[in-house]
């Protein structure tokens, strides 16, 4: 691309995006853990000894690291090699120890409207017994121990109870067939599974444990199956191998002491959610993992443990719950709230039902939740009192402007800042942020990276840093809460994230911009880049534009090869409740495109589509879109939350192409 033309999109891309600054109200400022932008440069000044500042002053260690990071053999990097420390232990017995064992570490609400509020003291004798209870069924240090629970309290017993002994947990989000679980069981060879008898869904009951049964009966690692009595319902246990939670609990020794663990040994497996490529078993280690959350959770969310009440809205089986419902919060005592259900059972203002209930002062959700609600109206939320809220948060996704501003307005009065956190799995904390007290924010941009954190925007091919534009993300220097590997995938782990760069830095998989300011915009996975007649353009900018028109709800949109331009624009598109599509509207959209980025980025196709095709977490799968917009076989599919979805759509665009031809 020329450079005038490249100046001219990025002049456009600008004014469609920089709508308004944010900048942090007064009053929050005032009271903000960190209000002094002097911290970026103090960490940037000497990144490895501020970190280890952080571990040591965050951290309680058994013993204290007196070296920060260990680069000897690159991309393999350790932290904080030579310190000890329990990930449970500063997640509870410190709390205990110091007299705060009485504050409520979890706000538990079942789908049914059962209330359940954890104390730091009950959920430190609960896992000290679940503890020993693992010990006693044979699992010791270094064992994986696979975790397949709703969101009930024992998820985070059971991993801290892994944590406590040195096990390592392997979670798996419980909306997964039980055959995903066994794929993840299989790999880790796990030794021991947590699971429930059944799991309880807007107002229904599904079994989970004969599920599980018929799949794990071929696997030769697993000896036992301990099963969660959760809905009551009839549960077929196998003599030897099944154990009820309950019974072990009780029969368990009530002491179990935390057990000091290397900086580097492993805390737990996570499978990435699959949006582009096959799931990745994503393996974090406990020093640095656990330094990162709790820096991230307490600066990020500028958490006041006494007086706040915290709301992570994802589930536990995603990278999210781990560092940001488990372990980040209960690092920093915090109190937070625990949700069984569906956002839209018993009705669709659950979520601010539980808000104006606990007085929740911090809510981080997903865009896609965000997305729904807005599909849903604003009416819903406006009926509860969100006055107690003072900080939004969102993360798994680009948010589109337009769905950032109505969560700033209706959720959060106008007067909470709203912190975008971009990061990953591998990451294990987040990396790019907002810091609430001090950064001003634009909707739609994760702003710059957290202190300690070195990110850029380089170039495709010469992987040279890009002043302003469009590039790869990539982050400069290795972190404390990052990735160590890929589970048995050393190859994979190498070629994937260090190959096309080095070793020295780490390849996001990411594309993004960086604008005057220094601001990053994340605009989607490398592969979400679309070509049309030399413009780069990036589908999440697309989306944005398409989203702004009124009756629409939420787009996808992919490139396909195309004859005259090398790639087109082709759109999915969900209207608003209600909204009857037209040939009009197709000309309005592509109107509302062509005034906001310019007429070369105008859908050459709009597909309409009642719902898209999404990973359970909820992020839209581009790649199956591509797939079937080529008339290719679809790619690695079990991570995909509903396959009707995309049923629906092949035969959409088969009658399409029947009218073309
Ligand atoms: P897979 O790697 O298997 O394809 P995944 O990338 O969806 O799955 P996660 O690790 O859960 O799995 O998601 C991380 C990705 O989510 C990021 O790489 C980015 O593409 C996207 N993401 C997360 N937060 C943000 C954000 N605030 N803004 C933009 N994108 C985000
Ligand atoms: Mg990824």
């Amino acid at each position: 691309m020329s450079n005038e033309k490249s100046s001219d999109l990025e002049r456009q891309l600008e004014s469609m995006l920089e709508i308004e600054k944010f900048e942090p109200p007064v009053s929050f400022r005032e009271q903000a853990l960190w209000s002094d932008p002097e911290v970026y440069e103090q960490a940037a000044a000497d990144p490895e000894a501020w970190w280890l500042g952080q571990a040591r002053e965050l951290l309680d260690w058994d013993t204290e690291p007196s070296q920060a990071l260990d680069d000897s053999n690159p991309p393999f990097y350790k932290w904080f090699a030579d310190g000890r420390l329990n990930a449970s232990a500063n997640c509870l017995d410190r709390h205990v120890e110091a007299g705060r064992g009485e504050r409520v570490a979890y706000h538990w609400r079942g789908e049914e409207g059962e209330q359940r509020d954890i104390t730091y003291a009950e959920l430190h004798a609960e896992v000290q017994r679940f503890a020993n209870a693992l010990k006693d069924l044979g699992v010791e240090k270094g064992d994986v121990v696979g975790i397949y629970l709703p969101m009930i309290p024992e998820v985070a017993v059971s991993m801290l109870a892994c944590a406590r002994i040195g096990a390592i947990h392997n979670v798996v989000f419980g909306g997964f067939s039980a055959e995903s679980v066994r794929e993840r069981m299989e790999f880790s060879e796990a030794k021991a599974l947590v699971t429930v008898d059944g799991a309880r869904r807007k107002g229904k009951t599904a079994p989970i444990k004969p599920a599980v049964d018929e799949q794990m009966d071929e696997l030769a690692s697993l000896e036992t199956i301990v099963v969660v009595r959760h809905t009551g319902i009839d549960c077929p246990m196998r003599e030897g191998r099944d154990v009820f939670y309950d019974e072990v609990v009780d029969a368990a020794e009530p002491e179990c002491p935390a057990e000091p663990m290397e900086a580097e040994h492993p805390l737990f497996i996570l499978y990435t959610s699959g949006s582009t490529a096959k799931p990745k078993g994503i393996l974090h280690t406990t020093g640095g993992y656990m330094t990162g959350v709790t820096a991230t959770h307490r600066y990020v969310f500028d958490l006041k443990p006494e007086s706040d009440v915290y709301w992570c809205a994802a589930d536990v089986g995603w990278v999210t719950g781990h560092s940001y419902i488990v372990y980040g919060p209960l690092a920093n005592g915090a109190t937070s709230v625990m949700w069984e259900g569906a956002p839209d059972h018993p009705h669709q203002g659950i979520w601010w039902e539980l808000i104006q209930d606990y007085k929740a002062t911090i809510l981080y959700a997903a865009p896609t939740a965000i997305r729904t609600f807005i599909k849903w109206g604003a009416e819903i939320p406006e009926k509860f009192d969100l006055s107690s809220l003072r900080l939004l948060g969102t993360v798994g996704e680009p948010i589109n402007p337009k769905a950032w501003l109505w969560y700033h307005e209706v959720i959060g009065g106008e007067r909470c800042p709203i912190v975008d956190t971009w990061w990953q799995t591998e990451t294990g904390a987040i990396m790019i942020t907002p810091l609430p007290g001090i950064t001003a924010t634009k909707p739609g941009s994760a702003t710059t990276p957290f202190p300690g954190v070195q990110a850029s925007v380089v170039g495709e091919s010469d992987g040279q840093p890009i002043e302003t534009g469009q590039g790869l993300l990539v982050l400069e220097r290795p972190w404390p809460s990052m990735l160590r590997g890929l589970y048995k995938e050393d190859d994979r782990f190498i070629e994937t994230y260090f190959s096309r760069f080095g070793t020295e830095r780490y390849l996001v998989g990411d594309a993004a911009r960086v604008d005057a300011d220094g601001y990053l915009w994340v605009i989607g996975r490398i592969d979400d880049v679309v070509n049309v007649s030399g413009h780069r353009l990036s589908t999440a900018e697309v989306e944005s534009a398409i989203v702004a028109h009124e009756k629409v709800a939420e787009a996808a949109v992919i490139g396909q090869s195309d004859e005259d331009t090398g790639q087109a624009i082709c759109a999915f598109v969900t209207l608003r409740g209600g909204t009857e599509h037209s040939d009009e509207l197709v000309e309005d959209i592509r109107a509302v495109v062509g005034e906001r980025i310019g007429k070369f980025a105008r859908p050459k196709r709009i597909i309409w589509s009642d719902d898209l095709p999404k990973t359970r977490s909820g992020k839209i799968m581009r790649r199956l879109l591509r797939d079937i917009a080529e008339g290719r076989a679809l790619g690695d599919v079990t991570t995909l939350r509903d396959p009707e979805v995309m049923a629906e759509l092949e035969s959409k665009i088969a009658e399409e192409a029947d009218k073309e031809s």
